[in-house]
Order: structure tokens, then sequence, then C-alpha cells
């Protein structure tokens, strides 16, 4: 199957195939009059129309090409969401009420709120609930142009619900196109039933859950809430080590709240990613910079929380490869919002127009180790792109919180209207 898209108003791709770090974020390559030529899922041309319509004469006929003309749009990457926690069970909707009238989160907790409703509600929901429900939010980011997902375990805190809820990816990934990438995150929180005995409940997951994750090929990541109160860098190194030594890579959840080091310890490790970062000091940008772990900041969670946000423009500026991404979650981010994630990092986080693009496509597609094949529009790699109802990527980010995707390709398939 042969795909031509041309006459594009404009095309905007970072380029390469390892994350960009630093100024080299903003190296972004625009055509204007552009097109792209695919051949079974794979793109084979990027350039001007002319060029494009070349290498499809080069090519030879072909009995289905489907041709596009793009006038007055633009095509870009499809964005990758490198950190979500989209499969669950139950919502939040009454906690989130009861924050914004003002009750303590403590007092929601005491209520039997927080994520210890969202660990009941999954661990109470059947497969098929929670495939029926994952597909719903799977569609919705297809339509904010989402084209790779990473998510995460972490609202079993058991054995069961937590393979379960990686069963549910997996089932997910064979029927509809979004890539999923799979994260064991048992170390989300501790459990009530192990409340005050943390590094049993970490030895819980290191020796018993982590090598059936491994065994069955459930993840190809762990996951670690380093934070003040749930898991120290103690334990996030130790859990660290045990997944390394079951061939799982790591990410991590750090310096959220408050400051332990998680930053400092991910670069050390090697760890794909380090996110959140609000409260990141000098050291840990440093050690980022100095390291290939990617810093993924999650500017829709700080806008919900009402924190202030990541200092991007201080990590790119001392050579950090910054993504962003969405931290879908029923507790304290529930937008699938891509749009308000561009709003806020060009608002709030004072990073350019092209920096958030490398940030969304080529970056988080490094983080999930897929730079090789993702996250850029160029020959060689897998069709993956964006048309957007407007003719230059500033005015993606122009349109505020709008979603401006028309049509999705997965593959070099046709996924949206
Ligand atoms: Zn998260």
């Amino acid at each position: 199957m042969r795909v031509l898209i041309i006459h594009a108003s404009e095309l905007a791709t970072p380029i390469g195939t390892s994350a960009r770090k630093g100024a080299a974020m903003r190296a972004v390559t625009i055509i204007k009059n552009a097109g792209v030529l695919i051949e079974d899922g794979v793109i084979r041309c990027v350039g001007p129309t002319a060029d494009v319509l070349a290498a499809e004469r080069a090519l030879g006929p072909s009995p289905d090409t489907l041709t596009i003309s793009a006038e007055g749009k633009t095509l870009t990457p499809g964005y990758v969401d490198s950190h979500t926690h989209f499969v669950y069970g139950g919502d939040r909707a009454d906690e989130f009420v009861q924050r914004l009238e003002g009750v303590p989160y403590m007092e929601i907790m005491a209520r039997g709120g927080g994520i210890a409703s969202t660990t009941r509600a999954t661990r109470n929901a059947t497969e098929e609930e929670l495939e029926t429900v994952g597909l719903d939010r799977l569609k919705v980011m297809l339509r904010y142009g989402v084209t790779t997902v990473e998510g995460k375990s972490g609202y079993g805190l058991d054995e069961a619900t937590e393979l379960k809820q990686l069963e549910v990816m997996k089932r997910l990934s064979a029927v509809q196109p979004v890539e999923i990438v799979r994260t064991f995150m048992g170390a989300h929180a501790t459990p009530a039933e192990y409340k005050g005995r943390e590094d049993e409940f970490i030895d819980f997951m290191i020796y018993r859950v982590m090598p059936k994750v491994a065994e069955a090929r459930l993840a190809e990541y762990v996951d670690i809430f380093c934070e003040k109160n749930v898991f120290d860098v103690a334990q996030a190194r130790r859990y660290f080590e045990a997944a390394a030594k079951l061939g799982l890579q790591t990410r991590i959840h750090a310096e959220e709240i408050v400051n332990l080091g998680g930053a400092q310890l991910a670069a050390e490790m090697g760890s794909a990613s380090a996110d959140h970062l609000l409260q990141i000091n000098d050291d840990g940008i440093r050690a980022l910079a100095a390291s290939n772990t990617i810093a993924t900041l999650l500017p829709a969670t700080a806008f919900c929380l009402r924190e202030h946000y990541a200092p991007a423009r201080r990590m790119i500026d001392s050579g950090c490869a910054v993504a962003l991404a969405s931290d879908y979650n029923p507790g304290s981010c529930h937008t699938q919002s891509i749009p308000l994630v561009i709003s806020l990092a060009a608002l709030y986080m004072a990073m350019t127009c092209e920096e958030i693009l490398t940030a969304l496509t080529l970056n988080g597609a490094a983080s999930l180790k897929r730079a090789d094949h993702i996250g850029s529009l160029e020959a060689g790699k897998q069709a993956d792109l964006i048309i957007h109802a407007c003719p230059t990527f500033r005015h993606v980010i122009y349109s505020v919180a709008e979603n401006t995707v028309e049509a999705v390709f997965k593959n070099g398939r046709r996924k949206t209207q």
C-alpha cells in the first residue's frame, strides 16, 4: 500500500535517531509545500512536493496508491505520550470536587479516597472491564494525535492485579492502532496491608512480582514513585538493581513534591527517563544533562494540582533532553489533552515551539528507546504522522488548548478522519 501526501503548507519535524539535548531541541526542520511518500508503512521520502512526486515516479506504478492533498495543512510526526496511567478501574470525580471545595488531601485519604480508592476499584475490575475503559481512552489519545503511548501498572499493588493491568495493555495492543509500551509500576504506593513495612513491600515486588513480569515479557520498563513518605532513594536503587538483573529498563517518578535526589539516581543507573522534576535542583539538572536519561515533564499535573511548573527553560539551557507527556491518571491529572500540555509548556514553561515539538515526538520516542524508528518524519522511519488543520506548526501552538489534529496515520494507515 502506497500513500502520497502532497502540497502540505508546512512539514515540521526534528531529525535524528536519538534524543535532542539542550539547544539541539530547537533544530526543527521546516519544509514548505511539503510531501511524504509512504510505502508499506515506512516513510520513503520527505521533502518538497516536487521531490516527493519524483521519488514516487521512480518507484514505478502501484495499483493502490492513496493520494492526499494537504493544502493549508501542517504535517508533524505522531505524538509520543511517554508517561500515562491509563488502565485503571473506577474514577475519582467525587474526590476532585472535594478538593475544589478545599478538603485537604489527608482527609480525602482518611475517607478512603486517593490512590487507595483506585487500587480498590482496579482490583475489583475484570480484565474485560479494564479493556473496555482502556480502549475508550486509547480512542481519545488517537484523536489527539498520539501514535505511541506508555502505560503503567501500579493500581494493583498486589501480584494478580499488577499482572492484570499489564495483560490488559497487551491485549489492547492487538485490537487498536496506538502502540502501547508497558511499564511495571508495582512500587507506586504502599497498600494498606503493608503500611509501615515499605522495605518488605519492595522485597515482595522485587522477588515475587517483578520476575513474573519479566518472564512473561509483560513490560519493558519498571517505574517507582520516589518521594517523601512513599519510597526513598535506597529503595529505588534496590528496585532498579533487581530490574537490571531481569533485563528490564527503568524510569522514575522523581522530585515531584520533595527533592530526594531521584534524578541523580536515574542518571547514575542509566534510567531511560526521570519524570515530574518540579523540585529538581542544580545538581539534579547537571546529572541529567551529563547522562542519556530523558527529563520527562508533565505540566498538566502541575496545573491540576495548582503547583508551580518544572524548570524546563533552565533544564534545556543546561543541556538536558526534555520530553513532554500527559501523565493521564484518575487522581492528580485526569486529562488526556495533549493540546493542554502544549499550551502549558508554551505559556508557563517558556519552551519554544520547536522545543515543544521535539519534546512531544523525538525525545518522547527516545525515552521509550524507539527513536531509531519513530519520533520524526524521515526516510526509513515508521510512518506515524499527524495532519493538522492549520497552516504552520506555530499555529498548532497558537491554538491554545485546541485540538488541531485532523488525521492521524499509524504505520502508514489512516486512522482518523
Ligand atoms: Zn505518573
